[in-house]
């Protein structure tokens, strides 16, 4: 079967899912070969506390770029702890990568989300066939078009369980699940990525409009699919 069949079979027989009810599904499709991967930002206790009740045990990706903010590395503690979450794997770009990227996000920021996220994430996916990330399309920009389940350019399923979910979707479950926010909410930065790239927003400003501010870049490159 090809990867395109393959999600197509997704599809069919999961694309009414999200969620829990999704998440679940796809622990029991790729028991063995499923990762999570995530940012530890500030919408990220959603999915993990998915993750938690669904099974604690499955492996999440965390990028250490080495451009973090303080703050995430410590909501990476508190979550991880909180939630019990037993396999979070930090992947960090190799040295020489590295001494690369080094202020390459003045330059080249294209380059730079290459060495410091997309490689350590190619190396963190070995042996995985499938990954779920916390993408919404509420977050606008290409995310409008998200669908639930993707066929990414690496050949790995791309499986989104909060795609269709709203802001207030969101919210709602931050209540319902008492989940702490990331530190970085209340001085009004709503998407968190490295420090150079990420900037509070504005009350009226799209939610992402505070990534790469100034520039067209939107994405770090990740989260490429191909579309069908
Ligand atoms: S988000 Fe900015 S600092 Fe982080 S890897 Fe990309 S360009 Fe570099």
């Amino acid at each position: 079967m090809t990867i395109e069949d393959e999600i197509n079979r997704l599809r069919r027989t999961y694309g009414d899912l999200n969620g829990q009810d999704l998440l679940a599904a796809m622990r029991r499709e790729f028991p063995c070969s499923l990762a999570v991967i995530s940012s530890f930002g500030a919408e990220a206790a959603v999915l993990l506390d998915l993750v938690a009740r669904v099974d604690r045990t499955i492996p999440v990706i965390f990028l250490d770029t080495g451009e973090l903010f303080d703050e995430t590395l410590a909501y990476r503690e508190q979550l991880t702890e909180s939630l019990e979450l037993s396999d979070v794997r930090v992947s960090r770009p190799d040295p020489l990568d590295a001494r690369r990227a080094e202020e390459l996000w003045r330059t080249d920021p294209d380059a730079c989300c290459r060495f410091r996220k997309v490689l350590p994430l190619e190396r963190a996916m070995t042996g995985f066939q499938a990954m779920v990330d916390g993408r919404k399309q509420f977050h606008g920009g290409d995310r409008q078009a998200l669908r639930t389940i993707e066929m990414g350019l690496d050949g790995v399923v791309k499986i989104s369980p909060l795609a269709r979910w709203s802001e207030e979707d969101i919210e709602t479950a931050f209540e319902a699940r008492h989940l702490p926010r990331h530190p970085l909410r209340a001085l009004g930065y709503r998407s968190i990525g490295c420090w150079p790239c990420s900037r509070p927003i504005g009350a009226d400003e799209p939610i992402r409009a505070g990534r790469w501010a100034g520039s067209a870049k939107t994405e770090c490159g990740i989260h490429r699919v191909n579309k069908q």
